[in-house]
């Protein structure tokens, strides 16, 4: 069998402080793979900059100068960690046979990618990277983390515990996510939905290797909270219930306040005509909140936007090429910088 073109796909947001390191230590892992003939000399790291703000791109457009290994995909804004994997994903199948994802805070032993590796020579498609323990993370991370797959399970969701977005897929996976066009696209989700075969393999998280975590309290919640309406419509049948059983109960209040006014002193009902006003109320407009969160997923899903928009793509045009052809464009007087440009449109 030919060695399989393996690609390694890294999100980066603002990871100027870390970035370096993971070059250094994917590389060495990259060469040692192909010295051991386990991926072919074609195989690749691809590095998604997500809109970074700081010297992100400035590091991975050096390094892609430099190195026949790295690459790097310049995405023109923010778009959020997953989002940005799924670019990175998509433009590295193209020419890969397998890819595995990881984060660029070096937390994930990338150790474990030799593994990966194997399993796909054994015949895997999908192989998830799983934590042990989290004893690195502080224990409020760890506490929500755990009451988050709880939550997930309860709903119905099937996601593989601990289990992050460093996984390895092969190219039909690959091709086969490409299809889910949703735009809420809940990834550790998905990903077992696709079937195909697939295991896992255990490893210990590390502390973030330098740096501090783009996903602070706001990011985690809106993202486990996407998670859970974008896979279950458990929370509508819960108000749906709780709904119901509070008609039941007004029914039987109802009988019992009518009794009272006939056989007995109405003026104590007031009280509980307005606890009654103001739970009602309560109960409907979390129904109409719930609602509209939904109604809201069905108008993004019915725009159909881009997930992502690519700004540079050394992967298919290295960046070699690409600062050749920027040369000969400006030697040609051509300027890059489209706010001159328009400038001198004026
Ligand atoms: N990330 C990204 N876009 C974002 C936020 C994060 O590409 O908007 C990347 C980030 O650079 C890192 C990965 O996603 O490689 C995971 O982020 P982080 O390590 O900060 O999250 P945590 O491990 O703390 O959950
Ligand atoms: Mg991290």
């Amino acid at each position: 069998m030919m060695e399989p073109v393996l690609t390694i796909v890294v999100p980066c947001y603002n990871e100027e402080e870390v970035l370096p390191e993971t070059i250094d230590q994917l590389q060495e892992l990259l060469k040692e793979l192909i010295i051991e003939a386990l991926v072919s000399k074609q195989s690749k790291i691809l590095f998604v900059d997500d809109g970074s703000k700081d010297r992100t791109w400035e590091l991975i457009y050096k390094e892609g100068l430099r190195s026949e290994y790295v690459r790097g995909l310049k995405l023109s804004r923010n778009v959020g960690h997953q989002n940005a994997l799924l670019a990175g994903l998509f433009t590295a199948k193209e020419r890969s046979d397998c890819v595995v994802s990881i984060d660029a805070d070096l937390q994930d032993d990338i150790m474990v990618i030799r593994e990966f590796i194997i399993k796909f020579h054994a015949g895997y498609e999908i192989v998830y990277g799983v934590r042990k323990g989290r004893d690195t993370d502080t224990v409020f991370k760890r506490g929500t983390a755990q009451a988050f797959y709880k939550v997930m399970k309860k709903l119905g969701v099937d996601l593989v515990y601990n289990h992050a977005d460093f996984r390895l897929m092969s190219k039909r996976a690959v091709e086969e996510l490409e299809r889910f066009t949703e735009v809420n696209l809940f990834l550790r989700g998905i990903v077992p939905l696709l079937g195909f075969r697939s295991d896992v393999v255990y490893y210990d998280r590390l502390e973030r290797h330098a740096g501090v975590t783009k996903y602070p309290l706001k990011k985690m919640l809106a993202f486990a909270f996407d998670g859970i309406t974008s896979f279950s419509i458990s929370p509508i049948r819960f108000v749906l219930i709780t709904g119901f059983v509070s008609f039941f109960m007004s029914l039987v209040f109802g009988g019992y306040f009518l009794a009272l006014k006939f056989f007995g002193n109405t003026e104590t009902g007031w009280t509980s005509l307005i606890t009654s006003i103001w739970l009602i109320g309560g109960l409907q407009l979390i129904a109409i909140g719930l609602i509209g969160e939904y109604v809201g997923k069905i108008y993004k899903e019915a725009k159909q936007r881009p997930k992502y928009i690519v700004d540079i793509d050394s992967f298919n045009l290295p960046i070699s090429r690409h600062h050749l052809l920027n040369q000969t464009l400006e030697d040609q007087g051509f300027s890059l910088d489209f706010r001159k440009v328009s400038e001198t449109n004026k």
